[in-house]
């Protein structure tokens, strides 16, 4: 048998290999992921096709060589990086086969940025939108591995509810394709949606069939807006007294002065600051919004101008975590969901925890869906504490019935929580029903071992 090395270089051309001893700058990028998870590459391997996929894993498996894949790398949990592994590079394959504007469907090749599919999307009058905070880099297939969320998710679903069919390359290199492109689809098991979120660990996803919709008409109502309070609790309140009146925005951010600050100095906005901040964008019912805030005790609003302004605001928030890192010190980032009647609690709990530990925690994110991101600043002195403030975090998800992560996934970060949560909400049947398929979809564990789950209990 040849060397796998010489059989990857047949297969893929020595130009789409890359090695840890290369002196290629790009190596760089493959050496951890955006929240410096490190991540150590056997070697990466950058295929242009399903076909290529597939026989990079048979050759995987035969030899029990582990595979991680990896999109743009943009994940927040270790979930892309390699311990003397493969890594699967996916960003050659990113052509968009089909825009089907009757049907309302995308079909993509798994490397395509989200960004990209919606600049072509535009064109017909059509967007896909989920909208994780990366969209900018992301790849569709990361995006769907991940279940990722975002800002648009209030209103239209995390990418879940988008994907109507993915083709998969599974751990024996053969390949399959679950789902059907079509609006409804009562046959079989849905093996689509237990793909959504699996974090590259039962197979991998080349290619996929992504629902679209009509761009949005832009109503007389349409308006970007922040809304300033004195205090979080009071932002966290009129969230639910919004659902409470049945008011659905189409985006509903919290971000808190550190945060807003963090972006402003990073990036130049200039966009206004407060103590707590709603960014909502709406295309009905302002005036009762409005109201609503004013009777929980909001300071004011900043209505943006015009379109430009508009994308400021919007700017702002995408940019959160961009700004936070650019503080210059290491970065928990939480990503905890809570049930939305519990919001308030969870805010103060928050504010509780930053002063018990001493630590900064600039916290903004998702409110309307209660998946607010709490990033736990730290440095070599303060790491401890950090790591006590992230556990008391997760673990109050736990206990109050809500989930240790509601976007970013479990990757390395949160397996031990995520078990947790799956025995106490779930029970510990429905863990072992996992771990069992698992074993049957990858027995040889080459799958991204390891991550989102353990195999047995410690
Ligand atoms: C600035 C910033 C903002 C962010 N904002 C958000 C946000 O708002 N919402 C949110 O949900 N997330 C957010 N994230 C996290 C992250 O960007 C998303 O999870 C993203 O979708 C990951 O895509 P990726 O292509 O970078 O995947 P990667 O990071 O490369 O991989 C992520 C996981 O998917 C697996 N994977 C990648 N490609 C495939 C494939 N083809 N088949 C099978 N498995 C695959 C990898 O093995 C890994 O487990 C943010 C990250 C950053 C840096």
């Amino acid at each position: 048998m040849i060397s796998s090395l010489d059989y990857f270089v047949e297969l893929l051309g020595a130009e789409n290999i890359l090695r840890p001893d290369s002196k290629e700058e790009k190596l760089q990028d493959y050496l951890k992921d955006m929240a410096e998870y490190p991540s150590q590459p056997l070697v990466i391997l950058r295929p242009e096709s399903s076909e290529q996929v597939a026989k990079i894993l048979l050759r995987a498996n035969e030899t029990r060589t582990p595979v991680v894949a990896r999109g743009a790398g943009t994940s927040l949990t270790g979930a892309s990086s390699a311990h003397g592994w493969i890594v699967l590079d996916f960003t050659r394959m990113k052509k968009i086969l089909k825009i089907d504007t009757v049907n309302w469907y995308a079909h993509v090749e798994a490397g395509v940025v989200l960004e990209d599919l919606n600049d072509q999307l535009k064109k017909y009058g059509f967007f896909f939108p989920p909208d994780p905070g990366s969209t900018p880099w992301c790849t569709m297939g990361g995006a769907i591995a991940e279940n990722s969320g975002g800002m648009k998710c209030f209103r239209y679903g995390t990418v879940k509810d988008w994907v109507l069919s993915v083709r998969v390359v599974l751990a024996d290199g053969s390949t399959v394709k679950f789902g059907e492109p079509l609006p409804k689809n009562r046959v079989g098991y849905d093996f689509v949606h237990l793909i959504c979120g699996s974090e590259g660990t039962l197979g991998l996803i080349t290619e996929a069939w992504v629902k679209i919709t009509p761009l949005p008409q832009k109503t007389s109502e349409h308006k970007r807006l922040l809304v300033f309070f004195g205090d979080w609790s009071s932002a966290g309140r009129a969230i639910q007294k919004l659902r409470e009146n049945r008011i659905q925005p189409i985006l509903l951010e919290f971000m808190d002065r550190a945060t807003m600050h963090s972006v402003n100095e990073a990036f130049e906005l200039g966009v206004p600051e407060g103590e707590a901040i709603l960014f909502i964008e709406t295309d009905s019912k302002l005036t009762e919004l409005l109201k609503i805030c004013d009777e929980c005790g909001s300071t004011g609003n900043y209505i943006a101008k015009d379109e430009a302004d508009e994308e400021r605001l919007y700017s702002a928030r995408m940019l959160n975590y961009m700004g936070i890192k650019s503080l210059n010190k290491s970065v928990h980032t939480e990503d905890v969901v809570v049930p939305i009647d519990k919001l308030v609690d969870y805010l103060r709990f928050v504010e509780q925890i930053s002063k018990k530990y001493g630590l900064m925690i600039p916290t903004g994110g998702h409110a309307g869906d209660g998946n607010v991101h709490p990033s736990i600043l730290y440095d070599e002195n303060s790491r401890e504490a950090a790591d006590r403030a992230f556990a008391d975090i997760c673990n109050y998800a736990i206990e109050v019935g809500g989930s240790v992560t509601g976007e970013h996934g479990v990757g390395e970060q949160k397996i031990t929580f995520a078990e947790a949560q799956l025995r106490k909400s779930n029970g510990k049947e429905v863990l072992q029903l996992m771990r069992q398929l698992k074993k049957h979809w990858d027995p040889n564990n080459i799958l991204n071992p390891g991550k989102f789950l353990t195999l047995e209990d410690s």
